[in-house]
């Protein structure tokens, strides 16, 4: 073959290549996150019976972190992250959204440092915990889950205590932290569930897969007997900013499928346009809440 063939055929692979590459990345590449709020919608309603009244919120720790964290590129400004959970209070009962963690867990987050913890909600979230009929969780960080592991309640309320088998997953492999390490035998304890993007929880609630935080991330719809629809999108975002301006998390110590958790802020920043009824509530923003709060659309106490 002269030089020049051979420089010719050279190129000719590369063309190849290149030609090649995208479309084996497409192949093997998972599909990029979506949702579609009509599906939720359709799941909240498979499950017969009342749906809820209203929905209760309790705050029982802070961490200070500096907004830039939340939002990347946000200035360094300090900002509240209130550590939350969920009450779903129907006629006949109640469903709890995360379940709080105690103060060994707060002090692992705090990594050294004194946050505000509150004890006396902590216990109201036990109590809350005890009544309920049923406990999901929006993903497997502690500060969500170590109220029905970290816990000596733990026996009791692993029973009626809904986990995704993405999320035993991460709490037998990795979880954030030991003292929510789940073995073979204690998992076993929980409800386990597997579903592919919606599933109907309860009358009026459906959960919507939301990989991204955490492998097993899930967002929680709520409709009311009213009409009102609420959407509990867990850590997708620390603040509300984060959709308002379609940003992701900046925090070092964690680890996301950005692209998935983008895909989430976009979706939810068209939702803020199209369904300006749906109320999307962040687990951690302080300010959201107290907004929400005002506008008597979430009450701050559990029943
Ligand atoms: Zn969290």
């Amino acid at each position: 073959m002269t030089k020049r063939l051979l420089a010719f055929a050279a190129l000719a692979l590369c063309a190849t290549a290149l030609r090649m590459t995208p479309l084996a990345q497409a192949q093997s590449a998972p599909a990029p996150w979506s949702a579609n709020l009509q599906d939720i919608r359709r799941a909240a309603g498979l499950i017969p019976g009342r749906r809820p009244l209203r929905v209760n919120f309790l705050k029982f720790a802070e961490s200070r972190r500096t907004k830039n964290f939340s939002v990347k590129g946000a200035p360094t400004l300090p900002s509240v992250q209130a550590r939350t959970a969920f009450q779903v209070v129907y006629p006949d009962g109640s469903v709890m959204v995360d379940a709080g963690m105690n103060l060994a867990v707060h002090k692992f987050f705090g990594r050294g440092t004194e946050e505000p913890y509150f004890p006396e909600a902590t216990k109201q979230i036990d109590q809350a915990l005890q009544k309920a009929r049923l406990i999901v969780a929006t993903h497997e960080h502690g500060d969500h889950v170590a109220g029905v592991i970290a816990s000596p309640l733990a026996g009791e309320l692993a029973p009626k205590t809904v986990l995704t088998r993405a999320q035993i997953q991460t709490l037998m492999t990795s979880p954030q932290m030991p003292d929510i390490r789940l073995n073979a035998e204690q998992a076993r304890r929980y409800v386990v569930v597997d579903y592919d993007t919606t599933f109907p929880l309860a009358p009026g609630m459906a959960l919507l897969k939301s990989a991204g935080h955490t492998p097993g991330s899930q967002m929680v719809y709520i409709v009311l007997e009213s009409g009102r629809e609420y959407l509990l999108i867990g850590d997708a975002t620390w603040h509300m900013d984060g959709v308002r301006d379609m940003i992701g998390k900046d925090a070092p110590w964690i680890t996301e499928d950005t692209a998935a958790v983008l895909a989430q802020l976009t979706w939810l920043n068209g939702l803020s346009r199209t369904e300006p009824g749906l109320v999307v509530v962040a687990s951690h923003d302080d300010e959201q809440h107290a907004a929400l709060i005002q506008r008597g659309v979430l009450t701050n106490r559990l029943e």
